[in-house]
């Protein structure tokens, strides 16, 4: 693993060899949080713009040399990344910007249906380096149900914690990937504090988001994407659905290692979006601090409903370092969003994965998108993981008797 030079703290700016530190500073604690440093030399040397073009590879492991693996995952037959960006011009014309450049990075196009699985493929890639018996993990859900997932497809044993108040079908994804798992009679911060004394007592290997640092690592493999996808001219905004601040992060380091490899000339303004009964990271922003206050979330969107942003300083530095901002959105906005992002495109989201789409709703009508500007919205995770939430956003459906008569009458009824 030579392209890592360290971990570095992101509190005290303390650098570590990898094997040095597994999980967070060992003098700063649970909230020193890692991020992983490259030699872009050795990077530059392994990869470039036109060997990716020939690169048949069609999964995150494309950019292999610049993640802190020595190897890709082998053996699992899923795909995880590679993920659609679709342009978006009817949802463009919707929202009254028919010239905006704007495109949809479908990640609920993954093996469990959410952005997930780029960081379980990571954390399955080095707890088996490790050669580590158990992996645990707390989750709002879909970390939960990506780690199982990829667990199953290499027989890769895995603890999962989640909230009992997790939706049913994310519930019933870690059950059929046949993991073990523990409903938290509790919140997802709960789980998480659960999660962590529980691998420590057992010394599981611990996927947890943000204190595992090279979660942020897979995620940015999202970004990585997007950009190749546009030929390497970034967008001028990338919007992001924010909870522990972990995926925005990510998103955050994919620019700056694009930029110290020359890939692309200028950072896109990372735009993070938070839910208005979740939006500790909002705002701690507004007020320019990187103190945190917690604040028990009231948020349908489960996947960003989080009182502790596990991952604050990256989320934060992401957004600051490009001159992005943060938006929070009501409940009801994400519920428009992912009306108006199904009926424009076809792409059905959960509520967190529709957050970007409402934070862009809400930045059109304040006037803060230029008119032809390039645009893509980040949708992390798949509709189908929460439908109760979903039959919330639309009317309910018109029932007929069996027959043509029946028919005709609702029909003259709607015209
Ligand atoms: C986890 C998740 C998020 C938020 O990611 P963070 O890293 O917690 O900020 C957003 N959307 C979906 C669908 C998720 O699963
Ligand atoms: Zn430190």
């Amino acid at each position: 693993m030579d392209q890592v030079i360290a971990l570095q703290c992101v509190l005290c700016g303390r650098r570590y060899a990898p094997a040095e530190a597994r999980y967070t500073c060992p003098s700063c604690g649970d909230a020193g949080i890692l991020d992983v440093v490259y030699d872009y030399d050795v990077v530059r040397a392994r990869l470039d713009r036109h060997l990716l073009s020939r690169n048949p590879e069609r999964t995150m492991w494309r950019y292999a040399p610049l993640l802190p693996v020595e190897d890709i995952l082998q053996g699992s037959p899923l795909t995880v990344g590679w993920t659609p960006l679709y342009r978006g011009t009817r949802l463009a014309e919707a929202l009254g910007l028919p010239c905006l450049d704007l495109w949809i990075k479908d990640d609920g196009r993954n093996p469990s249906a959410s952005l997930k699985d780029r960081a379980s493929a990571v954390a399955l890639v080095r707890a088996r380096e490790e050669q580590a018996p158990v992996i645990a993990a707390a989750s709002t859900g879909n970390a939960a149900s990506s780690l199982a997932c990829l667990c199953a497809s290499v027989g890769q044993r895995c603890i999962i914690f989640v909230p009992q108040t997790a939706p049913p079908a994310k519930v019933a994804q870690l059950l059929i990937f046949g993991a073990q798992v523990l409903l938290v009679k509790g919140s997802y911060d709960d789980a998480f504090d659960l999660c962590m004394e529980a691998c420590r007592a057992y010394g599981w290997y611990n996927r947890n988001t943000a204190v595992n640092p090279y979660m942020s690592e897979g995620k940015k493999t999202v970004a990585l994407e997007v950009c190749e996808q546009l030929r390497w001219e970034a967008p001028d905004i990338i919007l992001v659905p924010v909870g522990d601040g972990c995926i925005i992060g990510g998103v955050g380091k994919a620019v700056r290692d694009l930029l110290a490899l020359g890939w692309i000339e200028r950072a896109p303004r990372i735009i993070g979006v938070q839910s208005e009964g979740s939006a500790v990271l909002a705002t701690a922003w507004q007020k320019g601090t990187e103190e945190i206050v917690p604040v028990p979330p009231t948020t349908l969107a489960d996947s960003i409903s989080v009182a502790q942003p596990r991952d604050a300083i990256k989320a934060l530095r992401a957004v600051r370092d490009t001159g992005g901002e943060f938006v929070t959105v009501s409940d009801e906005e994400i519920l428009a969003a992912m009306r108006l992002l199904g009926q424009t495109m076809g792409v059905f989201a959960e509520p967190a994965g529709a957050a970007s789409v409402a934070g862009l709703i809400k930045m059109a009508g304040l006037g803060k998108l230029g008119a032809d500007g390039r645009i893509v919205a980040l949708v992390t995770g798949n509709g189908l993981k929460d439908v109760a939430s979903a039959l919330k956003a639309v009317p309910e459906p018109v029932r007929v008797e069996p027959s043509l008569e029946a028919v005709r009458r609702v029909l003259e009824v709607g015209s």
